[in-house]
């Protein structure tokens, strides 16, 4: 029996098919894992991100900006006013280069109007901290009226005394 080459051709992809079969079902599964590892990527990347983030954009700009996502490489921030929209998006080529700087595969950055529902908490505790009683390059330092121990200044106009003896005290 001679194939025609149109039957030789229909021959031949099938073999081709079975041959590709076990490739498919495999590379579907790699696929999947890609995905996975995508996402995990994905996750890991928003979240140096927002570690990165007040050196990336500055502390100024920082405190009203903030990335909201990052997907297929767009990033998108928020800003907390019109202002501030317009700060970032005049300065967006300073920001993608750090951005990149940082290692962060950014295609492209995306601004919108974006009103947190409350601050981040690192946030305040750095507002906490700086008003704390114990900090001596804030307050500068005092002998306690107490124990005469060179104190934190701010620990002897809130308590009376240093934060060791209120220790004791307490
Ligand atoms: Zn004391």
């Amino acid at each position: 029996m001679t194939l025609t080459s149109k039957q030789l051709n229909q021959k031949l992809d099938q073999l081709k098919e079975q041959r590709d079969q076990p490739i498919r079902v495999f590379s579907k599964l790699s696929n999947c894992l890609e995905d996975l590892q995508g996402n995990w990527e994905k996750d890991k990347s928003i979240a140096t991100l927002w570690q990165d983030w007040p050196q990336i954009i500055g502390s100024q700009l920082g405190e009203h900006c903030w990335p909201i996502s990052f997907q297929r490489g767009v990033l998108t921030i928020g800003a907390s006013h019109p202002q501030w929209r317009q700060a970032l998006l005049y300065s967006r080529p300073e920001i993608l280069h750090s951005l990149r700087a940082n290692g962060h595969q950014i295609k492209d950055i995306r601004v919108q109007q974006h009103h947190p529902k409350k601050s981040k908490p690192a946030e305040n505790e750095s507002i906490i901290w700086s008003k704390h009683p114990s900090r001596v390059d804030v307050h500068g330092v005092k002998d306690c009226p107490n124990c005469s121990r060179p104190s934190p200044a701010g620990e002897i106009i809130l308590w009376g005394e240093c934060g060791f003896c209120k220790r004791v005290r307490l």
